[in-house]
Order: structure tokens, then sequence, then C-alpha cells
């Protein structure tokens, strides 16, 4: 996985330089981009026609895939970023270093907040979100910039 001193790392350190068009980005990240543009393809999204992509990186280099899936009673629809954390737990699998999500959006969207609950289950602050298009990645953020306050077990534990 990435070293201290290529393109992830220096993103992870300098984490509010946004444009990373002239960061040199990893191999690993760039495979797994088109992983998650070829998964974009597997999308079952008749209602919203908004397909999305996504590819999860985990330690030792497994990877897995998601697109999302809809369903006519809406509420069943699962994201592409959940469908691939679900993937993996139910292999064993709980740690991850990387996620690129795709889209079509003139901004690469950013995970949903139920998404975003959900990687706080399993995520790192540190954990790399890279948002991209089917052609480029626009952006890397950090988990923990998505969002700073996840509710987890530490609430339950205060609990009074
Ligand atoms: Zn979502």
């Amino acid at each position: 996985m990435a070293s201290a001193k290529d393109g992830a790392a220096r993103v992870t350190n300098e984490w509010k330089v946004r444009n990373i068009e002239d960061m040199k980005i990893p191999a690993t990240i760039r495979q797994l981009h088109r992983d998650a543009t070829r998964m974009r393809k597997a999308a079952h999204a008749p209602y919203s026609k908004f397909k999305v992509g996504s590819a999860l990186l985990a330690p030792r280099g497994r990877v897995f895939g998601g697109c999302n899936v809809e369903n006519a009673s809406y509420g069943g629809t699962v994201c592409a970023e959940r469908v691939a954390i679900l993937k993996a737990v139910s292999e064993g699998v709980t740690r991850f270093t990387d996620i690129v999500v795709v889209t079509v959006a003139k901004t690469p969207a950013a995970p949903c907040a139920l998404c975003l609950q959900t990687m706080a289950e399993f995520f790192d602050p540190e954990t790399r979100i890279w948002l991209a298009s089917p052609t480029k990645i626009v952006s890397v953020h950090r988990f923990v910039e998505l969002l700073p306050k996840p509710f987890g077990p530490k609430q339950l534990a205060e609990a009074e």
C-alpha cells in the first residue's frame, strides 16, 4: 500500500488541498478507480437513473466493489459504498484504507449520510475517500473530514 512518500500519504497530511490535478495518484488508487468505474456499470438504478460505482481497498490489497442497488420500495435501496462495505464485512474484512466512489455528477458526489454512518463503524479517521467521475479522480478526503463527529460505541458506553 501507500508509502509515506507517495501521493496518497501527502494528500492525507495536507487534506485541505482539494484539487489533486497535479498530485501523483498512486497506481493502486488508479486501479481502484478503474474497478469502481467498472462496478458502476452493474448499478441497478431504474428509478433515479443515478448510477454509482465504488471500490473499497483493504490492507494487503483486497478489493471489494459495489454499485447502487435500487428498489421499487425506495427505502430498500442500498448505495454503492454500503454494498462494498457489506460484501467485505460478510467475508471477514473490516479494516480499510481507501474507497473510490464514481458518479457522473458535475461535481463527483460524496457519500450520503447513511453511508458515512456505516463507514464510521469500520473506517479509521484517516481512511481516504476518493471522489471521481468515470474518467478522472477529482478529490480526496479523510473520513474524519466528511464525518467529523460520528455516532459510535463511545456514545453508547457513555449513556447514563
Ligand atoms: Zn449512500
